[in-house]
């Protein structure tokens, strides 16, 4: 797949976006007036990043020991559910012996260097990134998870591509100690300066891990919150298959969030050849993400996307890889996929250029912190 191909798929040649400035797709969204998508360097109206497809969620920044805590933590679970011999299996989780489930987070990183230990290859993935297509990407991470803000914003100023920062906490194995003490409305103003700071165009990735625990509901709730007193966007992330789904977007719902406001996360682990979640959430008004996208996992992704176009949610879906490296993949390598299992140029343009920017742009309800 040549990044030519990707940019014709999306509709994009260069050669056709020069000549006709702001192609007109035949649903091409509206947005709401005064609405923006918050980069951490300017607020575009949603109309300025049309060139291109937005990934929603992947990581430029983690802290070193991310993907330990995060081995750790799923181990923890996988055990708990296995419980005495191997009891869990018969329950639906998975014993010891079997295939580990993928509870979330960035794939392991690849041998070579690490582009999140080094700006200058950081600044490459993203450049590489945005010719092949990316007019947008939102970093997922926040301070909990390691993420170093300025690593960012020096990435996103030597690549040019615009980046979307996340605030939030992530979930129960990596919040900060104080979480449990805390107040909900104390979640909430420290929700808010984290947004304010950054700034930050969205709230996420907001987590559960497995059953969500009482911290990870207050987080939730103070989430819900946050979002009413900014209209920054959600996007989470569920643990093991799709797990916690409904509850997130009840909790949300419940705290005061329109769930047209909220993307539920990592739904594309949930293989479900019925797509009854996946339904359920397009139905209710929130954004379904396959977010794990460009491997051999893609086979038993294509059948629910499929199934999920059938009928009738291309609205509510969002695509992106979840990754700290190789970021095009989900348009170079799952768009194929796709496209050879019969879904059209136009309604691929649509999920990955159209309903991220409808996900992203929001009305502030706080002014943007001046520098
Ligand atoms: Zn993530």
């Amino acid at each position: 797949m040549t990044r030519r191909t990707a940019l014709e798929l999306l509709g994009m040649s260069a050669t056709y976006t020069a000549l006709v400035p702001g192609r007109a797709f035949a649903q091409a969204p509206a947005f709401t007036k005064g609405a923006i998508i918050r980069t951490l360097f300017k607020d575009y109206a949603p109309e300025d990043l049309a060139g291109g497809a937005t990934l929603f969620h992947e990581h430029m920044s983690l802290a070193p020991d991310f993907m330990d805590k995060f081995r750790a933590a799923s181990a923890a679970v996988r055990a708990m559910n296995a419980g005495p011999a191997g009891a869990g299996a018969a329950a639906g989780g998975r014993g010891p012996g079997g295939a580990p489930p993928r509870a979330g987070g960035p794939p392991p990183a690849a041998t070579g260097p690490d582009p999140m230990r080094d700006v200058e290859l950081m600044a490459e993935e993203l450049a590489t990134a945005k010719r092949d297509g990316v007019a947008c990407i939102v970093d997922g991470g926040h301070p909990d998870m390691g993420r170093d803000l300025e690593f960012v914003r020096q990435a996103s100023m030597k690549s040019g591509l615009p980046v979307v920062a996340g605030a939030g906490f992530y979930s129960q194995p990596y919040y900060p100690r104080e979480i449990s003490t805390m107040s909900e409305s104390q979640i909430v103003e420290a929700l808010i300066r984290q947004a304010d700071e950054a700034p930050a165009g969205a709230f996420g990735e907001i987590g559960s891990w497995d059953e969500m625990t009482a911290d990870e509901r207050k987080v939730f709730r103070a989430v819900g919150k946050a979002h009413v007193a900014t209209g920054l966007p959600i996007f989470t992330h569920t643990g093991i298959p799709g797990k916690a789904a409904i509850e997130q977007l009840d909790i949300l719902e419940d705290a005061g969030v329109n769930p047209n406001r909220v993307t539920i996360g990592h739904l594309g682990n949930l293989v479900d050849p019925n797509v009854y979640v996946h339904k359920t959430i397009c139905r209710r008004g929130a954004f379904v993400a396959f977010d794990r996208q460009g491997s051999n996992g893609d086979a038993q992704k294509v059948p629910l996307v499929m199934a999920l176009l059938e009928a009738g949610f291309a609205d509510r879906l969002l695509f992106s890889s979840d990754a700290s490296r190789g970021y095009s993949k989900t348009l170079t390598v799952f768009l194929p996929k796709l496209k050879a299992a019969g879904v059209g140029d136009d309604v691929l343009h649509r999920i990955m250029v159209d309903n991220p920017r409808r996900f992203l742009a929001f009305v502030p309800r706080r002014p943007r912190k001046r520098l």
